[in-house]
C-alpha cells in the first residue's frame, strides 16, 4: 500500500501530514510552506493555478479566481470560467489534486490514499461531496473525519481519562466551536456551533481601515480609490497582525503608497498591541456567542471543560486567547501549531489505517438517532445517537392499509418522536408488495452508516424479494457517471500538466544552448560559425514549431557540436 496522507481541506488554506517513523510530519508544498491556499485561478491564456501562486495574482484577475470554495460544498452552486461550469467538488479537487502532487513530490513516490477532514457540523451531503472530490482528484478516501476529532487526535487527548473538551478553531474566514466527549477512546462531538463568516480576514480589514483612516488624516488621500495601494496596506496589515501576537508593537511602513500634486506619500504607523485589541475588541466578543451556545447545546457549564484546544491560525491571537482564559477559568492549550494539528490529526487517523500506528483508537460515533416515519408521522427510531461507527441495523415493518402495494420509506434524523420535529435526509418508494391485510407483509429495512458517516438504508419486502435503497445524498450530489466524467478530465489535465512541464524544460534547454552557442562562436572558425548559426536557426524554428521531438533533434545535433568544438564547456 502507498504512503496514506491526512489532508485538512480548509476554507482558506489547507495542510498536508503523513506519518514517517511514528512522528507526524507536515509535507511542505513546492515553495515551502507547510499550509497551501485553498485558492485555484485560471489565468487568461489557459493556465491554471492553485494555492500561493493562485492568490497572489487574485487581485488582479479577481473574476477568474475562486477562493473559499468549501463553503459551497454539497450545494448546487456552479463557477462558471470561459463558459466551462465547475462544480464545488471539481474546484475541491484542483486543489486535492495539488496537495497530492506535493506530497509525491516530497515523499518520491505515488500517493493514492488519503483521509480528509471536514468541520464537524458537515451534513451527510457535504461529507460525500469532500469524498467526490477526493474521488476526482485521484485519491482513495479511505475515511473523512471531524476536524475537531483530528485536533483532539493531535493533542493527544483520546488517550488521557474522560473528559469534556472544546475545540475553539478560528481560521481565516470562519469560526467553530465543538464540545468534545472523550472517553475509553470514544470522541464524540457533543455540541457545535460557529459563524462561518467570521475569521482572521476581519481582524486584517479592522487594522487596514484605522491605518487608511490614519494616511487620510495626513494626506487626505483615500486609499480606497487606487486597488493597488489598498491590497499592499491591506497585505502589511496582516504582517503586523501576525507580528502583534509575539511583540507589542510594530512598525507599518509602506512607501510611495500614493502619490498626489506634492509628490509620493509614504505610509508610516506604529502600532501596538494595545491598539489592535481596541480595534478588533468586537471580533473577539463575537467568538463568545457561539462558544457559550456550543456550552448550552451540549448542556455543560464553562467548569465542566477540562481543556480548551486551539485551531486555526487566528486562535494565536493573544486576546482571543485572554478572552478564553476569562470565560473558561483555565489557559487554553497550545502545545500544537494551530494550523496543521487538524491535518497532523488526519494523518494520525491515516497511521491507524495504514497499521503503522498503534494503540490509538478512533470511534466515531452518530452525532444523532436515524429512524423512518411511521403511521401518524411518528418516528422509528432505528440507530440511536452516540452509537460507535460502522453500524449496520434492521427493523421489520408491515403495510398499513389493506392490498397496500407500496410504502413510502421516508429517512429521518434527529431526537423527536414526532418526525416533523425531525430532518428528512431523503426518501425512496418500495413497489411491489403482494397484497395483503394490513400488518401481514414484512417489509426490513436496514440503516447502514460507514466510518465517514455516510448513510445507506435499503427495505426488502420478505415476501417477495424486493429491494430498494438509496445512499442518503442531497440532490445536488453528483452522480456516479458525473464523477467519473470528473475524474477523467483531472486525469487529462494531470496530462497536460506533464506535457507543459516537458515542453517547459525542453526549451529552457534550448534556450541554454542557444547563449553557449553564441559563446563558442565568438571564438571559432568562419566555417564551424556558419555551421553554428545554420544548427541555431535550425533549433529556433523548431522551438517556434513546438513540436517536441524536432526540438528534441535539434537541440541533440546541436549538442554534439557544441561538444566537440568546445569540449570543456566554456563559456566566454
Ligand atoms: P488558517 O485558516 O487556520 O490557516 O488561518 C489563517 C489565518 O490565521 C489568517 O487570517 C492568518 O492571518 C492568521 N494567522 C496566522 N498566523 C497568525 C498569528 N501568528 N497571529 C495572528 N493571526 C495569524
Amino acid at each position: 500500500m502507498s504512503k496514506l496522507i491526512g489532508i485538512d481541506l480548509g476554507t482558506t488554506n489547507s495542510c498536508v501530514a503523513v506519518m514517517e517513523g511514528g512522528e507526524c510530519v507536515i509535507i511542505p508544498n513546492e515553495t515551502g510552506g507547510r499550509t497551501t491556499p485553498s485558492v485555484v485561478a485560471f489565468t487568461k491564456d489557459g493556465q491554471r493555478l492553485v494555492g500561493q501562486a493562485a492568490r497572489r495574482q487574485a487581485v488582479t484577475n479577481p473574476e477568474r479566481t475562486i477562493s473559499s470554495i468549501k463553503r459551497e460544498m454539497g450545494s448546487d452552486y456552479r463557477v462558471t470560467i470561459d463558459g466551462k461550469r465547475y462544480t464545488p467538488q471539481e474546484i475541491s479537487a484542483m486543489i486535492l489534486q495539488k496537495l497530492k502532487a506535493d506530497a509525491e513530490a516530497y515523499l518520491g513516490e505515488k500517493v493514492t490514499d488519503a483521509v480528509i477532514t471536514v468541520p464537524a457540523y458537515f451534513t451527510d451531503s457535504q461529507r460525500q461531496a469532500t469524498k467526490d472530490a477526493g474521488t476526482i482528484a485521484g485519491l482513495n478516501v479511505q475515511r473523512i473525519i471531524n476536524e475537531p476529532t483530528a485536533a483532539a487526535l493531535a493533542y493527544g487527548v483520546d488517550k488521557e481519562q474522560a473528559q469534556k473538551v472544546m475545540v475553539y478553531d478560528l481560521g481565516g474566514g470562519t469560526f467553530d466551536v465543538s464540545v468534545l466527549e472523550i472517553s475509553g477512546g470514544v470522541i464524540e462531538v457533543l455540541a457545535t456551533a460557529g459563524n462561518n463568516r467570521l475569521g482572521g480576514d476581519d481582524f486584517d480589514s479592522a487594522l487596514t481601515e484605522y491605518l487608511a483612516g490614519e494616511f487620510q488624516r495626513e494626506t487626505g488621500l483615500d486609499v480606497h480609490r487606487d486597488r493597488a495601494a489598498f491590497w499592499r496596506l491591506r497585505e502589511a496589515a496582516e504582517k503586523a497582525k501576525i507580528e502583534l501576537s509575539a511583540m507589542l508593537e510594530t512598525q507599518v511602513n509602506l512607501p510611495f503608497l500614493m502619490a498626489d500634486r506634492k509628490g509620493p506619500r509614504h505610509l508610516e504607523a506604529t502600532v501596538t498591541r494595545a491598539k489592535f485589541d481596541q480595534l478588533t475588541e468586537p471580533l473577539v466578543q463575537a467568538t463568545m456567542g457561539p462558544v457559550r451556545q456550543a456550552l448550552a447545546d451540549a448542556g455543560l457549564r464553562p467548569e465542566d471543560i477540562s481543556k480548551t484546544l486551539l485551531v486555526g491560525g487566528s486562535s494565536r491571537i493573544p486576546a482571543v486567547q485572554a478572552a478564553i482564559r476569562q470565560f473558561l477559568g483555565k489557559e487554553p492549550f497550545k502545545g500544537i501549531n494551530p494550523d496543521e494539528c487538524v491535518a497532523m490529526g488526519a494523518s494520525l487517523q491515516a497511521g491507524v489505517l495504514a497499521g503503522t500506528v498503534n494503540g490509538l483508537l478512533l470511534i466515531d460515533v452518530t452525532p444523532l438517532s436515524l429512524g423512518i416515519e411511521t403511521v401518524g408521522g411518528v418516528f422509528s427510531k432505528i440507530i440511536d445517537r452516540n452509537t460507535t461507527l460502522p453500524i449496520k441495523r434492521s427493523e421489520i415493518y408491515s403495510t398499513a392499509a389493506n392490498f397496500q402495494t407500496s410504502v413510502e420509506v421516508k429517512v429521518f434524523q434527529g431526537e423527536r418522536h414526532m418526525t416533523a420535529g425531525n430532518r428528512l435526509l431523503g426518501n425512496f418508494r418500495l413497489g411491489g408488495i403482494r397484497p395483503a391485510l394490513r400488518g401481514v407483509p414484512q417489509i426490513e429495512v436496514t440503516f447502514e452508516i460507514d466510518t465517514n458517516g455516510i448513510v445507506h438504508v435499503s427495505a426488502r419486502d420478505m415476501g417477495t424479494g424486493r429491494q430498494q435503497e438509496i445512499t442518503i445524498t442531497a440532490s445536488s450530489n453528483l452522480s456516479q457517471a458525473e464523477i467519473d466524467r470528473a475524474v477523467r478530465e483531472a486525469r487529462a489535465y494531470e496530462e497536460e500538466d506533464k506535457r507543459r512541464q516537458a515542453e517547459a524544460n525542453t526549451s529552457h534547454e534550448a534556450e541554454t544552448l542557444l547563449y553557449r552557442a553564441a559563446a563558442v562562436m565568438k571564438r571559432c572558425s568562419r566555417e564551424d560559425r556558419k555551421r553554428l548559426d545554420e544548427a541555431c536557426a535550425r533549433l529556433k524554428k523548431a522551438v517556434k514549431s513546438r513540436d517536441g521531438a524536432r526540438v528534441a533533434a535539434e537541440a541533440d545535433e546541436l549538442r554534439r557540436m557544441l561538444d566537440t568544438l568546445d569540449p570543456q564547456g566554456v563559456q566566454t
